[in-house]
């Protein structure tokens, strides 16, 4: 896939972490816990003989349970979080006279491949960590605190879509967040290897508390997501006001780029997204040449967004299964009781406990990082 081209440490994303998980799973000291990426739910049930456009939410985190995880987590959880961190960083520099357009920072092949080419622009991405990552430095941080378990006895395992967060977690700055990636096809592989029977396992819910989630984070799955839950927590916070109706239509679709205009209160806020890298090197370069004053800018270097990553079942060129992809991620969103990120009570708790409020020095030191230009080696 796409991603994998994109990633110049591509040697490394090849590595076939499952058996590594087995180890964890097998080894009676530790204590292993493992959390979803949003968009691996709306694609594993391929791997099973099942029609596209169903998400099997359910049925992933029984099998995880069946697999032997002490706990079983949902990125979407820090994906909540990861809102909180964006939207108060994109006010911010709105009120402060701050760099922009921010640009979303959750898709790694992208920051890398942004960190060689636009290395006099490193100040545009925002500083947040990707929901993978601050996930892993919460149940390092927190999580572990709150339960009496030993971090160091933790280990932390990823499912993800995509093949460039193996890279991610093993970056420098944050190597100490996520232990262990693999891709959805990776765990397609395990739990057929543990003998489960996909299909006759019930309906099960993650664990609490870094299980709960709300519909805006269901979205980072698909390309605008990202852009539309920041969007539905930053109108609240800046109006001061309930938001009525949380669809922003005019930024969803599969085109290359997407531009809109978002009516706050008396401000307009510029916001446009692209995926795939083509698309994104026109928009950067748009910027670099100040032809665009964007305030906010998503990118995804898979087309589609994460729905399409390169640790997702192949697509064999049947672009419809995308769209299919991307519906059943909306549907669990429409779904969802609560679907602001800022409305989510386990995050509420988790300023309540521990961060204090976005941004704060202890949410600044766990949750954000920094780019560097670094040479193609
Ligand atoms: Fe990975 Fe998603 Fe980026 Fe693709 S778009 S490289 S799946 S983070």
């Amino acid at each position: 896939g796409q991603c994998v081209s994109v990633c110049p440490t591509g040697a490394l994303t090849q590595v076939n972490n499952t058996t590594k998980v087995w180890e964890a799973l097998n080894h009676k000291d530790k204590f292993v816990i493992v959390q979803t990426a949003p968009a691996v739910r709306a694609a594993l049930g391929e791997c099973f003989g099942d029609t596209s456009g169903k998400a099997v939410t359910g049925k992933m985190v029984a099998a995880l349970r069946a697999m032997g995880f002490d706990k079983v987590f949902d990125t979407d959880f820090a994906a909540d979080l990861t809102i909180m961190e964006e939207a108060a960083e994109l006010i911010d520099r709105m009120n402060n006279g701050g760099r922009l357009p921010m640009l979303t920072s959750c898709c790694p092949a992208w920051i890398n491949y942004f960190e060689h080419e636009f290395k006099d622009m490193l100040d545009v991405p925002s500083s947040c960590k990707s929901p993978q990552q601050m996930f892993g430095a919460i149940a390092k941080n927190y999580y572990a605190k709150k339960m009496n378990l030993n971090p160091e006895n933790m280990v932390v395992v990823s499912v993800m879509p995509c093949l460039a967060k193996k890279y991610e977690a093993s970056r420098e700055e944050m190597k100490n967040d996520v232990d262990i990636v693999i891709s959805t096809r990776e765990l397609a592989k395990m739990i057929k290897e543990a003998g489960i029977s996909f299909h006759s396992l019930p309906n099960e819910e993650f664990d609490s508390f870094l299980g709960e989630s709300t519909g805006a984070s269901v979205l980072f799955g698909v390309t605008g997501g990202v852009m539309e839950a920041a969007l539905r927590t930053a109108y609240e916070w800046i109006t001061g006001e309930g938001l009525e109706n949380v669809e922003f239509s005019m930024i969803r679709g599969l085109d290359g780029i997407r531009e809109a205009t978002v009516q706050i209160k008396d401000r307009e806020v510029k916001a446009a997204i692209a995926n795939g890298l083509g698309n994104a090197r026109i928009l950067l370069n748009k910027i670099r040449n100040g032809e665009a004053d964007y305030q906010i800018i998503e990118i995804m270097a898979c087309p589609g967004g994460c729905i399409n990553g390169g640790g997702q079942p192949y697509l064999r060129g049947d672009y419809e299964v995308l769209k299919r992809r991307a519906g059943a991620l909306y549907e669990e969103d429409q779904n969802k009781p609560i679907r602001k990120s800022h409305e989510n009570p386990a995050i509420i708790k988790l300023y309540e406990e521990f961060l204090d409020k976005p941004n704060s020095e202890i949410a600044h030191h766990l949750l954000h990082t920094q780019y560097f230009y670094k040479e193609i080696s």
